[in-house]
């Protein structure tokens, strides 16, 4: 069924063409993103721009009529940030999928906002370049998404997440006015640093068409350890020792429900009996020598399991199992993903908190996580069919983030506030803090129509 395509859509239609879509079979698939339980709206059009100008254009339309705009790179989000507001434009940056220069001098790649990450390593890869940041969407999730949610991923214990590796972004404001923020050189301290302040802004402030990603050199050697351990506050034992000895690049825990949800579905024979599971990479000249000093890190945290391998096609078929955690934990039923960060000396108490919460509950939680970073993703898995065990759910997902604050955590740590953890800003960051976020929003974005009611 095609929506009437009056008003702000004919001026749109007019204007861009077969570049909007009103098809609400096609709109459908534009709703949502990957947090499933996070409300949603109709949208009255899509717009999938394939140029700057079609971003402009839509924005200048929202802009004069007043109708909110949320922007969407490939909806892997789990906060529900891209899901659509009644009423909205949908801007969809798919279809801006170009990577426009990549210059191995600069060590840097120039991209429009759809470039899929995966495709970005790829593609840098063939010149000996390696794009860092790695979250576990990397296939499908898209450059746009990653700056704008400032996502995470397995490196980030020793390169940083993606806000690290951006030198320069263009943007278009709600009025229409394209910025550029950053500078072509490697240094550049010059007025406020507005690269960072959209990085992580969740389509609330501009909407970035295009960006010029760092690069590093590929590192020569990799080294890859995985440690199982009786529970898992012996693994984060570990960890805390491992940062005394090396310096891993990824430090990943998965504890037993989610080993056991993994072997069910990979049949990659992870060790079953193991309370939790630590995989450790280390990389460069050293990685051998690192991965021999985590390895005994791991021994003197009783390990009871102990692997280490110099092959990076091993090591990343050992990752693998650590990526399709979630979707692993999804077979056994609907699921709700938290994203907590806590300093990693309060994992422990994180972790046991967890524990009891999940055992208070009735709830099966399966927990995995970057543990260097103390950033956990506790997934409860629960029959949403069943309104009872929904509510549950919800209780249990609450306690979770009240004691991570209480830890001195953070609300997130990578996916984002979205729709599902703005209730928990305030108390993270305090309320003359969340009035400057708010301030600085309308400064860009005066009438309020990018991604209104989200990130903060
Ligand atoms: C299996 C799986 C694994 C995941 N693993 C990780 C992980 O390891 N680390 C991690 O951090 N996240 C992870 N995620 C979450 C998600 O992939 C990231 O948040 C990702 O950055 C979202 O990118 P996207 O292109 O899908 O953006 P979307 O979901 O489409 O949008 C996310 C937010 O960014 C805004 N946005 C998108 N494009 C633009 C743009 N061009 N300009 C301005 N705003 C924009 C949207 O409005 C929205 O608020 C995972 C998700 C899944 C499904």
């Amino acid at each position: 069924m095609t929506v009437v395509t009056t008003g702000p859509v004919a001026a749109l239609v007019a204007a861009l063409g077969d570049a909007v879509v009103t098809d609400s079979a096609t709109m459908i698939a534009y709703t949502r993103d990957q947090s499933l339980l996070s409300p949603s709206g109709h949208p009255i059009a899509v717009v999938r721009a394939r140029t700057t100008d079609h971003v402009v254009t839509t924005l200048k339309v929202a802009h004069r009529q007043g109708i909110p705009v949320v922007t969407r790179g490939a909806g892997t989000g789990l906060a529900g940030g891209a899901n659509a507001i009644d009423g909205c434009i949908v801007l969809s940056t798919e279809k801006l999928d170009r990577i426009l220069a990549i210059d191995e001098q600069s060590r840097t790649a120039t991209v429009e906002p759809g470039v899929v990450n995966g495709d970005l390593a790829a593609a840098v890869a063939e010149r000996g370049l390696w794009y860092v940041p790695d979250p576990g969407s990397r296939d499908i999730s898209t450059i746009g998404g990653n700056l704008a949610t400032n996502a995470g991923g397995a490196c980030c214990a020793k390169y940083g997440v993606t806000g690290d590796h951006v030198a320069r972004i263009t943007a278009v404001l709600a009025d229409g006015r394209i910025i550029h923020t950053g500078a072509a050189t490697r240094k550049n301290v010059a007025g406020f640093d507005l690269t960072r302040l959209l990085v992580g802004s969740e389509g609330t402030l501009a909407v970035i068409v295009e960006a010029t990603m760092r690069l590093r050199r590929t590192p020569a050697h990799t080294a890859t350890v995985v440690a199982a351990f009786s529970d898992a506050v012996h693994a984060v034992d570990a960890v805390m020792d491992i940062q005394a000895v090396a310096d891993p690049s990824l430090v990943e825990l998965m504890d037993q429900t989610t080993i056991a949800a993994v072997n069910d579905m990979t049949h990659m024979g992870l060790d079953n009996t193991a309370g939790a599971l630590l995989l450790i990479q280390c990389d460069g000249d050293a990685a051998e020598a690192e991965a021999e000093r985590s390895a005994d890190a791991c021994r003197a945290a009783a390990a009871t399991e102990l692997y280490v391998s110099t092959d990076p096609a091993e090591g990343d078929a050992l990752m693998q199992a650590r990526r399709v955690a979630l979707t692993a934990l999804e077979r056994r039923g609907s699921t709700l993903l938290d994203d907590l960060a806590v300093p990693v000396p309060r994992l422990p108490q994180m972790l046991d908190a967890i524990t009891r919460i999940a055992d208070r509950h009735r709830m099966l939680i399966g927990t995995f996580g970057h543990a260097a970073d103390g950033n956990l993703h506790p997934t409860i898995v629960f029959d949403a069919a069943d309104p009872d065990a929904a509510d549950r759910a919800h209780q249990a997902f609450d306690e979770m983030v009240t004691r991570c604050l209480a830890l001195g955590g953070s609300i997130t740590g990578e996916h984002g506030v979205g729709e599902l953890k703005r209730r928990y800003l305030e108390p993270m960051v305090g309320s003359v803090e969340r009035s400057l976020m708010t301030e600085i929003k309308a400064v860009f974005d005066p009438t309020a129509i990018l991604n209104p009611g989200r990130a903060i």
